[in-house]
């Protein structure tokens, strides 16, 4: 039985397991999460992922749990699945309690954790890069703090594949190109990488984190600043980045060819940097 559910340390399959419903997360969308993968057996990035895990509980008001409990029921979970290749979702919920908007006064965070195998990308999007829709930005203000609360993202993924594309990519006020649906987005201008700065309309990724360390290590210039549509538009090469996404080319945008419209040399090089150092974990 390798994919399992976790619900407050109860482990059973994925199928059968349940939670109260008058759970807040369910009710409310009043909980955080994280997607965390693993590779030939080994979590990648687990204390980065711990650290914006409890970001997120600080951001919403949490009650205090502690990050060793975490690590090692995420750590156990896993090993428990005996996946090399996991995809572990944890998400904690503010708990569970008669529905009123106020917090509830029991103080009993409730953790639930699916580990799956991982829904990889389509090879032939990694080879010859994806399409994306530009959408207005719908989100709340609080888009740093990592809530189960995608109904706009649901809604601008389903809404690009409703249109041919793979992803939707939001944009704020002023045409500032923000992110897409579950993935930071960066660009290249004439050999400079551009991406947006940490600001609470972005999730802080964990995967963008990585490729700007590999860019420092790489000495391939970088900017975090803001960046607009017509940026993106005429930029030499877009691509995403995320914990699935990894590294992932965009050719297309709002129907219009990215540069050539093939998979640039920036992107892959960036693919093939990541690949290795997860090769070495
Ligand atoms: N932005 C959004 C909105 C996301 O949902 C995700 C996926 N968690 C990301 C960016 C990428 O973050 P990470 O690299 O940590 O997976």
């Amino acid at each position: 039985m390798p994919e399992l559910a976790y619900v407050n340390g109860k482990i059973s399959s994925i199928e059968t397991a349940m939670v109260p419903v008058e759970d807040r997360g369910y009710q409310f969308g009043d909980a955080v999460y994280e997607v965390i993968v693993s590779y030939n057996g080994h979590l990648f990035a687990l204390e980065e992922h711990l650290d914006r895990l409890e970001r997120s509980m600080g951001g919403l008001q949490f009650p205090h749990i502690s990050r060793e409990t975490i690590h090692s029921s995420i750590h156990d979970f896993f090993k428990r699945a005996g996946l090399l290749r996991a995809a572990v979702y944890m998400q904690i919920s503010r708990g569970v309690g008669p529905r009123s908007h106020g917090f509830p006064e029991t103080r009993e965070l409730q953790v639930v954790m699916t580990v799956r195998e991982v829904d990889e990308k389509p090879v032939k999007h990694r080879a010859e890069g994806t399409a994306a829709i530009t959408m207005k930005d719908f989100r709340w203000g609080r888009c740093d703090i990592k809530t189960v609360q995608l109904l706009p993202n649901v809604m601008a993924k389903q809404k690009a594949t409703e249109s041919g594309a793979d992803d939707a990519i939001f944009v704020g006020d002023g045409d500032v190109v923000r992110e897409a649906t579950s993935s930071n987005v960066f660009i290249v201008v004439d050999g400079t990488i551009v991406t947006h700065p940490l600001t609470q309309n972005i999730l802080p990724g964990i995967t963008r984190a990585v490729v700007i360390d590999i860019c420092n290590d790489l000495s391939i210039p970088l900017e975090e600043r803001f960046y607009f549509l017509n940026d993106l538009y005429s930029a030499d090469e877009v691509f995403m980045t995320g914990t699935i996404t990894e590294v992932l080319p965009v050719v297309m945008i709002d129907g219009n060819s990215i540069s050539d419209g093939k998979v640039g040399p920036i992107s892959k090089q960036l693919y093939g940097a990541l690949q290795e150092k997860i090769n070495n974990l």
